[in-house]
């Protein structure tokens, strides 16, 4: 491990990265792994080649005949839980100040300061990998090439690049807008050749806080969305659609995009098609919950927009649960009052409002989320062959959740993929 642990068995840093050569035996209090089964107790878990390779109860560890050669972590008083993922972020805004940050864009030596550091405060939370929604000047893009070169450290990130959206709507600080197939067929190859991970599209505006149930207009029909989704799919790329507005939710169920954003106001029979289709939704509840939070801005009327719109959301996140749609958590960090690494607890207090459970809930934040970035191979849950990405809390998160907020513990493995690295480069 890197860190100051001197091979100690009671290890005191925060944040650990585990490296090629560590033979770790971690002894847990009780693990929780994210696979929706139920917590176990006084577990051992073996890591090696930066991979999780086993799990086996304490009592079992006597009788293993390897067991010196594993430098012996003690957290019999911790539970240990896979890094956490947010499905749903902008490292290119701050989520404090849009014009401040979009106007810093052209210092590049300042936003990439302020960038590292976001990222550094992520993965100090627990959260081990994020997927970026675009930015006009691909600092997502950037942010994950620094991360394969070992110039910063920060989560794992899944990036779409810049957003394809119709020229003239919403979106222009995302991407270059487009007004043909032809263009959309262009952009789409670029984006592609930049070695972008999923493609992201604007489906609609963004939801109105001052007229209840107001969405900007809908960008594409069913003919141009799945234009994109076919291209998309052609070269292995997934699409991630924001869609705020049930219209929007609608075109993009029957275009077949892989997930869905936002989609305040969809309705329940939408929520029936995703079930159908497998479409997993990211209901972002914090952006709009969270201006509350800055009552001063807003007028009284607005205000109550705001807590309806959120409040709803919450109702069909139950809805969701019911009709067996898939869940995922993400913040939208970098929207207005949704902050990189703090709003995500936000979220997953939002959705502790709801009827999902807190180990539901867990579920939904590592394994649910690994899926939907395209990453449950290697991430997401505390199974044999993962990657060893693991975080340590104090108490029991299915008693009390906001104890996500601090972990005690993160160990992380760095990412290490070469191919994408070169297609980064070039
Ligand atoms: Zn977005």
């Amino acid at each position: 491990m890197t860190g100051n642990n001197q091979g100690v068995d009671n290890i005191k840093m925060h944040l650990n990265q585990i490296n090629p050569k560590d033979k770790l035996l971690i002894l847990a209090k009780r693990v929780i792994d994210g696979t929706g089964a139920q917590p176990k107790n006084n577990q051992a878990i073996f890591i090696e080649n930066q991979q999780i390779k086993n799990i086996i109860p304490q009592k079992k560890l006597n009788n293993h005949p390897e067991l010196n050669n594993y430098h012996k972590i003690d957290l019999n008083d911790t539970t240990i839980l896979p890094g956490l993922i947010d499905s749903h972020v902008h490292l290119a805004l701050d989520g404090i100040d849009f014009k401040k940050t979009t106007e810093e864009w052209k210092s590049p030596a300042k936003t990439n300061k302020r960038v590292k550091q976001e990222l550094e405060n992520t993965i100090k939370k627990g959260i081990i990998a994020i997927r970026d929604g675009g930015d006009k000047i691909k600092i997502g893009l950037n942010s994950k090439r620094r991360i394969l070169n070992n110039e910063i450290v920060g989560p794992q990130i899944i990036s779409t690049g810049q957003a394809i959206y119709k020229d003239g709507n919403y979106g222009s600080f995302l991407g270059p807008g487009i007004n043909s197939k032809k263009e959309i067929k262009n952009e789409i190859t670029r984006l592609y050749n930049l070695g972008v991970d999923q493609l992201k599209v604007l489906v609609s505006g963004i939801v109105s806080f001052s007229n209840y149930g107001k969405v900007g207009q809908v960008q594409f029909d069913v003919d141009n969305l799945e234009y994109i989704v076919d291209l998309a799919h052609s070269l292995g790329l997934e699409v991630m659609a924001h869609a705020s507005s049930n219209e929007a939710v609608q075109v993009s169920i029957k275009a077949g995009v892989d997930t869905l954003e936002h989609g305040y106001f969809l309705s329940e029979e939408s929520l029936k098609l995703m079930t159908e289709k497998d479409i997993p939704w990211i209901p972002t509840v914090v952006p709009v919950a969270n201006q509350t939070e800055v009552p001063d801005q807003y007028s009284d009327e607005e205000l109550d927009v705001i807590k309806r719109t959120y409040k709803l959301q919450l109702k069909m996140i139950d809805k969701a649960k019911e009709l067996g749609v898939r869940l995922g958590i993400g913040t939208d960090a970098g929207a207005y009052q949704v902050r990189h690494g703090l709003s995500y607890f936000r979220e997953l207090e939002l959705f502790n409002q709801t009827s999902l459970t807190p180990l539901e809930i867990i579920k939904i934040a590592t394994i649910n989320n690994a899926e939907i970035i395209g990453l449950d191979q290697k991430l997401g849950s505390i199974e044999a062959n993962k990657e060893a990405h693991l975080i340590g809390v104090k108490g029991n998160p299915l008693n009390d959740l906001s104890l996500l907020k601090d972990p005690e513990l993160v160990f992380y493995t760095p990412i290490n993929n070469e191919t994408k690295l070169s297609q980064l480069e070039a």
